[in-house]
């Protein structure tokens, strides 16, 4: 240990002497020209250097941002009031800017399932794809079962529920879901609510891939990084493919938006798309060049093929249904 410590102190003394050596026996014009910062550092005063420390610690909050934090506080506060005149007298709020969590839940259940799951679910994605933090209140409504759930859904958007168990309401940056059927769906419509902020214009091909994505993933190790799984949709994609009624990966990608008769297939087609492009290593980097230039690829055909290296995705396709099945004799085997 005292052995790695002095040669991570000693250590880099010795390689600018090295290059300086080097400089000097190569070209002895260049002696002139040697850097001053191979000379030994000025005095310091290492008290003071770590008294520093925790000083530089605290965030140097500017005057704007401190501002936009207290108005977003401000916002939802009155978010929890006005959804509170809407909601059961039994349910509970708590606010958690940009959140404003409610639902049958008791404030102590609200606040695990914000710091467990809705807040590393936020930092994950906004580390791999989100730059833009939501300006806005989000509301959060959590029901315990199915019955609360539907009646909720039906009280505040006079929804039909039965085929679903959580939605997003865009317009009212609204998500209501049934949470006693787990937190996938909370994941899916958390990732469509954050989205938006980010990428407005997000093409619905991609908005349903990346949410619904993250309705099955794990956290890595250190909780920075959300890895989607496999999960049900894959028996749509492989039943598609055995009636060889898959659409080409160009069709779903050109298509304005998902065939509502054809949700169930395009919605796995899409997640597995993005799940192919994740164990590549090229799912963040795809989003953000495909975000950046939307106004001229609105699709984000173009962006994919060209970080695929391609001239059209045919060659893409073929490969991703290739791998689907290897995916599935993985998942078959286990
Ligand atoms: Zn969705």
């Amino acid at each position: 240990m005292l052995t790695r410590a002095i040669l991570l102190v000693i250590g880099p003394g010795f390689l600018i002497a090295g290059c300086w050596f080097l400089t000097v026996g190569r070209s002895s014009k260049n002696v002139q020209a040697a850097p001053t910062s191979t000379s030994a550092p000025r005095e310091f005063d290492v008290q003071e250097l770590h008294a520093g420390v925790e000083a530089g610690l605290v965030p140097v909050d500017s005057a704007a941002t401190a501002v936009d934090r207290r108005s977003l506080t401000v916002a939802c506060d009155e978010q929890a009031r006005q959804i509170g005149e809407q909601l059961d007298e039994r349910d509970r709020i708590i606010v958690r800017p940009p959140f404003v969590i409610g639902g049958d839940l008791s404030e102590a259940e609200l606040d695990r399932y914000y710091v467990q799951t809705i807040l590393p679910t936020k930092r994950a994605l906004e580390l791999a794809y989100f730059d833009r933090a939501p300006d806005m209140p989000l509301t959060l409504l959590l029901y315990s079962n199915e019955r609360a759930y539907r009646d909720a859904a039906w009280k505040l958007d006079r929804r039909n529920t039965t085929n679903y168990y959580g939605y997003y309401v865009r317009s009212e940056k609204r998500i209501v879901v049934n949470i006693g059927t787990g937190e996938g769906t909370l994941a899916h419509e958390l990732t469509h609510a954050l989205g938006h902020f980010d990428f407005p214009n997000m093409p619905e091909w991609f908005d349903e891939g990346l949410a619904s994505l993250y309705e099955e993933a794990d956290f890595s190790e250190d909780g920075l990084r959300l890895n989607g799984l496999s999960n049900w949709r894959l028996n749509h994609l492989l039943s598609a493919m055995q009636k060889r009624r898959l659409g080409t990966l160009e069709s779903l990608i050109s298509a304005r938006e998902i065939r509502e008769e054809k949700q169930a297939v395009e919605y796995a087609h899409a997640r597995y798309f993005c799940l192919y492009l994740q164990e590549r290593g090229l799912l963040p980097f795809f989003y953000r060049k495909f975000r950046d230039r939307a106004t001229t690829d609105p699709s984000g055909l173009r962006t994919l093929c060209e970080i695929l290296g391609e001239e059209n995705l045919d060659p893409v396709d073929r490969n991703f249904r290739q791998w689907v099945i290897a995916l599935y004799e993985q998942v078959r085997s286990k």
